[in-house]
């Protein structure tokens, strides 16, 4: 063995170097991280699929009958 080597995780959310010890929102830095990831996924569990647009508003032009008497 070659001395202790610092285990440093990173956070998932903004990547910073996590305080293992005493931290509740292991493995994110913080809670504000932890409810980030957690939006995000959320999100994209969640996420609604685009509503297919209607048909297009009736704009029928009517034919005038040409040639009058
Ligand atoms: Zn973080």
């Amino acid at each position: 063995m070659l001395g202790a080597v610092t285990f440093a995780p990173r956070c998932p959310t903004c990547h910073e170097p996590v305080v293992w010890e005493g931290n509740p929102s292991r493995p994110f830095c913080s809670e504000r991280c932890r409810l980030v990831d957690f939006g995000a996924w959320a999100s994209e569990r969640y996420r609604v699929p685009g509503e297919p647009a209607e048909g297009e508003s009736g704009t029928d032009d009517d034919s005038d009958e040409s040639g009058s008497a």
